[in-house]
């Protein structure tokens, strides 16, 4: 699907100069939202330095900064000198070496902006959502220049009544006797990305194969349509499980936002937030092939992703490709033909006059971007996959999932792939 997380990331590595920052080990982030009109966050982040560092840098979040510490020391930040529209920099009270580690503490309060036409945040007296870390919208520490994977937990206070929905796997449930609750999510598995919902959200579970809940507005979004969904992803994550390896979780969530989202979908591991248009007349053709894909970013985008060229196609034309393949296992090889058929249609005939371009290097500004990457990416994928046989194929995709977030290359895939087919 159009403009996922890994795609938007890609867009601003690209734009802005990439260089190595800290490796965040772990972050804890705790969220207040049973304030109508304040947002209060606080996150603790552990870090280790890559090298001679004296600050650290973030994608500017939607809550104001009030302050900011580094190992109890209090510490200034501001806008990056560089990029001050879109990155926020905290400094450290004294110069850091390669390998010492250190603890940032920053509080987050205030209203948070929310506001514009297309939007990455949503919070109101009876919803919050915040998706993944994009400039004037993060909501913890997000790294721009870089892929950096972290553990931790997410904490949310919510009001009695509510649902909050982030992390992996089930929360633990507090009442806070005051009439509102913490939610705790726990990120046992490292995770770049991750989503928050709060809210008083219809819900449907799935009944079979995978554990699958949906988050929706049954007076928004079509329940068919969300109901549809559900049974896609209940389906397809035992397919994937098959070929690529185990979740690093049991539980796998839809959760709707609204129209004004700036993408289709994104996915976060198991945890996709999905435009409100795919739940519409218009938008239902891409339920099927859309959760498909977006699932499929479980594995290639958060289980293992690369920054480097060819990021885009590893995770676009990879979910493309994985998608087509796990429903044509489900339903027949017809269903996985008509769709790599539509892929081969979209990038003949979708393409703009004069504009395609080597997948490896089109950039995602480029007019021919989406017809490249996905369509062409995915068609690349499948030739490949008739030069070596399936069964290596899938062993090959299996090996380069092992190599985790930012492990993933292009020269990474032809290695996996000779050493599982012979081929070299
Ligand atoms: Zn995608």
């Amino acid at each position: 699907m159009r403009s996922s997380l890994v795609t938007g990331t890609l867009a601003l590595a690209t734009t802005l100069a990439t260089a190595a920052q800290a490796d965040v080990v772990d972050q804890h982030i705790s969220v207040d939202v049973t304030q109508p009109d304040v947002t209060t966050i606080d996150l603790t982040v552990s870090f280790s330095a890559t090298g001679t560092q004296s600050s650290l840098s973030t994608f500017t979040p939607a809550v104001p900064i009030v302050s900011a510490e580094v190992d109890g020391v209090p510490t200034t930040f501001g806008p990056h000198p560089t990029y001050p529209q879109y990155l926020t920099r905290i400094d450290f009270p004294s110069t850091l070496e390669a390998g010492d580690t250190a603890v940032i503490h920053v509080v987050m309060s205030g209203e948070a902006s929310c506001s514009g036409s297309t939007t990455f945040c949503k919070r109101t007296a009876d919803e919050t959502i915040f998706t993944a870390g994009v400039p004037g919208a993060a909501w913890f520490l997000s790294d721009p220049f870089a892929t950096d994977a972290f553990t931790g937990s997410v904490d949310v206070r919510i009001l009695e009544g509510q649902t909050a929905v982030s992390g992996l796997g089930a929360p633990t449930v507090t009442s806070l006797g005051d009439g509102t609750e913490s939610w705790t999510y726990a990120m046992g598995h490292p995770v770049t990305y991750v989503g928050l919902y709060v809210g008083t959200p219809d819900t449907i579970t799935s009944q079979s194969g995978f554990d699958v809940t949906a988050y929706y507005d049954a007076t928004v979004q079509d329940t068919p349509l969300v109901q549809q969904a559900v049974d896609v992803v209940s389906e397809v994550v035992p397919v994937y499980e098959g070929l690529y390896g185990t979740l690093p979780t049991d539980q796998a969530r839809l959760i709707a936002v609204p129209s004004s989202f700036g993408f289709g979908a994104m996915g976060m591991l198991a945890n996709v937030f999905v435009n409100s248009l795919v739940f519409t007349e218009q938008g239902s053709y891409l339920v099927e092939q859309g959760m498909a894909h977006e699932l499929g970013h479980s594995w290639f985008g958060n289980l293992t992703s690369s920054d480097g060229p060819g990021g885009a196609f590893l995770g676009e034309g990879m979910a493309e490709y994985v998608g087509w393949r796990a429903l044509g296992l489900l339903h027949g090889d017809a269903k996985r033909m008509a769709g790599m058929r539509m892929n081969a249609v979209w990038y003949m005939f979708g393409m703009p006059e004069g504009e395609d371009a080597p997948i490896l290097s089109i950039s995602q500004g480029a007019p021919g971007y989406v017809f490249v990457t996905y369509h062409k990416g995915a068609l690349a994928l499948r030739a490949l996959e008739e030069q070596v046989g399936a069964e290596a194929f899938d062993e090959a995709l299996a090996q380069l999932v092992t190599r985790g977030p930012g492990g993933a290359s292009v020269a990474a895939l032809v290695e996996d792939v000779a050493t599982s087919s012979g081929f070299d």
